[in-house]
């Protein structure tokens, strides 16, 4: 199965990812971007997220 990864080096904290696909990431206790662990992930979603992070750091894998 196919699952979002975020490199948190690159991110910025925007939360466009979040406000794209809530169901897939969160912010953390800490303060960073966390993918939550799904049985599926909403492919478009995902892509939508993937497409429109300003920093290009998240991937599938
Ligand atoms: S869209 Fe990209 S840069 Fe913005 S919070 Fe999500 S992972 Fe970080």
């Amino acid at each position: 199965m196919k699952t979002p990864v975020v490199d948190l080096g690159c991110c910025n904290l925007c939360e466009i990812c979040i406000e794209l696909a809530p169901q897939a990431f969160q912010i953390n206790d800490a303060g960073f971007v966390e993918v939550l662990n799904l049985d599926n992930y909403l492919d478009e979603e995902i892509h939508e997220a993937i497409k429109n992070c300003p920093k290009d750091c998240i991937v599938w894998e």
